[in-house]
């Protein structure tokens, strides 16, 4: 064995070989030699123990040129969301439209006026790069962006109500996504979360009863993620806001997703917006950047100058501040805005989400041949309606008819179909579609082109 071992070759033959020289030209001298000693250390604990054949030099090469391929990989990657949720949290929310893209690469690229007024030749407030689209969009007095809508929670609580209470109906407790919890997110704040009402009715004299000396904010909560059905009673924003007001404490509404425009006119149900919320009295209004106003991450808060000013001059807004790339991408977002009639144009989420059915069907009609083919002997596929869901809390009962391709395994039993979910899965862009009774379907809606998926089809390995 150790004279097997001898005709190992060593770390520096491999680096001085025109294999080794393409590998240090393409990743630098230190990683390979790194990559090398592991791979060598492997092979010889495996000539030991196993007694393994002893392998040469080009196997050598190559298999580190493997090794150093995965480890040169992003670890975030592009994927294809055929998952049929069009805003989905797990796989990066709203996908931003041209003009963002080219914008925020442009700030990334150079120095920015990012806090500079260059009118005046001082020091200038980031948020002024978004805060007038917001007025002029909303109608709202001031705005103000954080890095997301949990933070914008968190601050405004912080903010406005320390060390007091805060009034909310029981049936608007809401848990996004695991880990933001309406009432730990008030204790973290802290904030005395005072519960009023039941989980299905809440009534007006609930929070009447419940405003005390101490009470420093009136809140309601899109119930984002559920919806509460059967003998139910909530309290109209309207009448909230006359309550919050006629004992002098501020109405604060998180609508959650939140949009700057009827989504009816997209043939959409409708969705409350930021201009409605405002309208009816709210003081401030929370909302998300990325859920369906279709931006960067982040959390806009708009509504009342003086509260806006107060939650800005909080030390923690410091912590929570949005950097150069979200601004610059979200202008170009709110600029979208300023006509809607254009935005399911220009605005992929919008356009994904109004994407009309026959347009939707035949990308799911290009798709089925070549993968019918392609897994001939293994898995049928079949072109089939499917609902899509809009994701990330907007309107969680809606859901938008389109088309996709099922995919479903000859072999019984679970393990071809999930070897299937794999394949699709270790795609160079991996697909990721959802399981239903069996079959692994892949949604059409959020495929913009067909090619993009057939392009790939030749790397699919089902073994
Ligand atoms: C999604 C959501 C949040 C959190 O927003 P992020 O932008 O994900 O941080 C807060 N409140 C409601 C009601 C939501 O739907």
């Amino acid at each position: 064995m150790t004279q097997a071992l001898a005709n190992l070759p060593a770390v520096d033959a491999l680096l001085c070989s025109d294999e080794g020289g393409l590998l240090i030209a393409r990743y630098g001298r230190a990683p390979v030699t790194r990559t090398l000693q592991a791979l060598l250390a492997e092979v010889r604990r495996q000539v030991m123990q196993d007694a393994a054949a002893v392998p040469g030099a080009t196997d050598l090469l190559s298999e580190a040129a493997v090794m150093l391929a995965e480890a040169d990989q992003p670890s975030l990657r592009e994927v294809l969301n055929m998952t049929g949720t069009v805003i989905h949290t797990n796989l990066g929310r709203a996908v931003l439209p041209e003009s963002a893209i080219t914008s925020l690469a442009r700030v990334a690229a150079g120095a920015s006026n990012l806090e500079y007024d260059l009118s005046r030749g001082q020091r200038g407030d980031r948020d002024v790069h978004v805060e007038s689209l917001l007025q002029e969009i909303t109608g709202a007095e001031a705005a103000t962006i954080v890095n997301n809508n949990a933070a914008a929670v968190l601050l405004t609580l912080n903010t406005l109500a320390l060390g007091q209470g805060v009034i909310v109906s029981r049936g608007e407790l809401v848990e996004i996504g695991g880990s933001f919890r309406m009432p730990e997110i008030m204790q973290r704040a802290g904030c005395r979360l005072v519960e009023v009402g039941a989980t299905n009715r809440t009534h007006a004299r609930d929070y009447e009863q419940a405003i005390d000396p101490t009470t420093a904010l009136v809140m309601k909560v899109h119930t984002s993620n559920y919806r509460i059905t059967g003998f139910t009673a909530m309290v109209e924003e309207t009448e909230l806001a006359r309550i919050a007001r006629s004992h002098q404490v501020p109405f604060v509404n998180d609508l959650g997703s939140g949009t700057l425009t009827d989504l009816r006119r997209f043939g959409l149900p409708h969705e409350p917006t930021v201009q409605e919320a405002l309208a009816q009295g709210a003081d401030l209004v929370l909302f998300s950047g990325d859920k369906l106003l279709g931006g960067p991450q982040a959390g806009l808060i708009v509504g009342r100058r003086e509260l806006v000013d107060l939650i800005k001059s909080n030390p923690m807004k410091r912590a929570m501040r949005v950097d150069k790339l979200t601004l610059a991408a979200m202008f170009e977002v709110l600029k979208l805005y300023r006509d809607p009639e254009s935005l399911t144009e220009h605005l992929p989420t919008l356009k994904m989400l109004a994407r009309p059915p026959a347009e939707i069907k035949a990308v799911a009609q290009a798709l089925l041949l070549p993968l019918g083919a392609h897994l001939q002997g293994k898995a049928t596929a079949a072109l089939i309606p499917v609902d899509s869901q809009i994701g990330s809390g907007a309107l969680p009962t809606t859901t938008l008819p389109g088309f996709g391709v099922a995919l479903t395994p000859m072999g019984r039993g679970d393990r071809p179909l999930q070897a299937l979910v794999r394949a699709f899965r270790a795609l160079p862009m991996p697909v990721l579609g959802r399981v239903h009774d069996g079959s692994l379907i892949l949604d059409c809606r959020t495929l913009s082109d067909a090619g993009v998926f057939l392009d790939q089809l030749t790397n699919l390995k089902l073994s």
